[in-house]
């Protein structure tokens, strides 16, 4: 019986949805209130700036390489060595 009843309802209201035009009418995207200024824009985009790389010198070898990184040139990290050296060298 509650089910027969809940039955109802959800027809009524699909009837309900179907004769109304509130449900078109509302499909619509989110817009924004106000323009976004040139000003505002240009502040937003003021930390967007990609900065350039950091490089130190190897302690061992003295190539360039990026801090925290193994270096490229001679396989060292931390003074000890973590990559072998290529077999050609
Ligand atoms: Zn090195």
């Amino acid at each position: 019986m509650l089910h027969f009843i809940s039955k109802c309802f959800i027809t009524a209201f699909e009837n309900f949805r179907d004769n109304n035009d509130f449900f078109e009418k509302n499909k619509k995207m989110a817009t924004p209130k106000h323009k976004t200024s040139k000003s505002r824009r240009n502040m937003r985009r003021s930390h967007d700036a990609l900065g350039a790389n950091s490089y130190h010198e190897c302690p061992n070898c003295g190539e360039l390489k990026r801090p925290h990184n193994v270096c490229p040139s001679c396989g060292q990290y931390d003074k000890r060595e973590v990559v072998a050296k290529k077999a050609a060298e």
